[in-house]
């Protein structure tokens, strides 16, 4: 018995010093990672922890990804990014997952569609990654995520944080948003239903802000007539306009509960920000039988539609790259320009009050020294440029953020950091 136990080791032993000589890559490649919601078959959302084994795994297996922090929430979680891609390119698509703890489905097909795309070997994918970088915030809310919570560790909702800036998640996607100029800005999200006026398996909508650049709405309307909501029906989903409630015998509008043209959510910064912005919400709520009897049916349904819209997202950016490019190029050169109105009410669908109009804007706002101290940091996360002169801080309008300007300084602005001075003679 012994004997044989030695053979066997010895056989072995010299099966492993062989095989490097003789099968040439001998180390077959490890399988990919995988969530915990596909471990579990969609019986649970996949852990922190297994979050970071996945990330790291797939960050070490190959250059086309990198995992980096780009922020530290207060109970000292990483709010990270992930860059996918195969090389610089001037085209950038960040997509921000689970900005809600409590909407996880945005989350899971954020971490699987990252692990698809990092070991994807056909021509089209590895064609597409070479044209486009994906930014990928996987999870934009970790203390809310760990804590099941629509808002962060503080309550703060981060949705409604873009341009107040408070959280430390609202932050650090701004800086993002600053220094790698997305052309596009994808932001998942989950939805409770009303069944029969307001229960499509996804509702999407597009930045409704009066602000944003005429080609980059058109272009974000675009990305969701087009392709997301065409991907996401030729794979069985129903698909709808988000806030919008409908006549279930006629498919008519009958009334907006949601989705309004306020700046501070990320779908209309998204828009000032020079970005084709997309909003998209999966249904919570199990309607089918089979999905009232089983949990896991109705989560992989949540999950799967995020991830059957990403589809579209990812022809969307390749088909539109030349034409979305620009438009953001356009929003940022109109705000050169500094002609025209700026809105700080209204929205696309809902024309703006004459008070909610500055029709001939001042040429900036000036702020005293106190002020700028107070709001310095903001400014400079929101991309805003400042000329300092002996009497203090002067914002000027001529610049791409210019529409942010008066929202930020203007005190009609419903969410201004500070009232600024309008200046008229800068
Ligand atoms: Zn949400």
């Amino acid at each position: 018995m012994r004997s044989r136990i030695r053979a066997l080791a010895l056989t072995a032993a010299c099966a492993a010093l062989a095989a490097p000589l003789l099968t040439a890559p001998a180390q077959a490649s490890p399988a990919p990672p995988r969530t915990g919601f596909e471990e579990s078959d969609g019986a649970r959302w996949t852990s922190q922890p297994e979050e970071q084994r996945l990330l790291k795994t797939v960050d070490k297996a190959t250059d086309r990804v990198s995992v980096s922090r780009i922020g530290t929430t207060k109970q000292d979680r990483p709010v990270q990014l992930v860059r996918v891609g195969e090389r610089r390119t001037a085209s950038t698509v960040l997509l921000v997952c689970s900005q809600h703890g409590d909407e996880p489905s945005g989350r899971e097909a954020c971490l699987s569609t990252i692990r698809d795309l990092a070991y994807a070997k056909d021509k089209k994918t590895k064609r597409f990654l070479s044209r486009t970088t994906l930014l990928f915030v996987p999870t934009a809310n970790p203390d809310g995520r760990a804590a099941n919570t629509r808002g962060n560790s503080d309550g703060v909702d981060i949705n409604r944080d873009h341009i107040a800036l408070q959280t430390a998640e609202g932050r650090a996607l701004a800086a993002v948003i600053r220094d790698r100029e997305p052309d596009a800005i994808y932001d998942l999200h989950e939805y409770g239903a009303t069944p029969k006026y307001y229960d499509k398996d996804l509702f999407d909508l597009w930045p409704r802000n009066l602000n944003t650049y005429g080609a980059v709405h058109k272009e974000a309307k675009a990305l969701s007539l087009d392709y997301v909501r065409p991907a996401a029906e030729a794979d069985g989903y129903t698909t709808g306009t988000y806030g919008i409630w409908t006549d279930p015998a006629t498919g008519e509008p009958v009334k907006q509960v949601a989705g309004d043209g306020q700046e501070r959510i990320l779908r209309n910064a998204s828009g000032l920000k020079h970005a084709a912005g997309l909003l998209i919400e999966s249904r919570v709520d199990p309607l089918t039988d089979a999905e009232k009897n089983d949990e896991a049916l109705n989560n992989r349904r949540r999950v799967h539609s995020q991830v059957s819209a990403l589809g579209g997202l990812f022809s969307y950016a390749d088909e539109h790259r030349w034409r979305l490019e620009a438009a953001s190029t356009a929003s940022r050169l109109a705000g050169l320009r500094d002609r025209g109105p700026v809105y700080l009410g209204g929205a696309d669908n809902d024309p703006a009050e004459p008070a909610e109009v500055i029709a001939d804007p001042a040429c900036g706002y000036r702020l005293t020294p106190q002020q700028f101290a107070d709001v310095k940091d903001e400014l400079g996360l929101h991309g805003v440029t400042v000329k300092r002169d002996d009497g203090g801080v002067l914002v000027p309008l001529r610049q791409p953020a210019r529409a942010l300007v008066p929202l930020l300084l203007d005190e009609r602005a419903p969410y201004h950091l500070v009232t600024g001075q309008p200046d008229i003679d800068c």
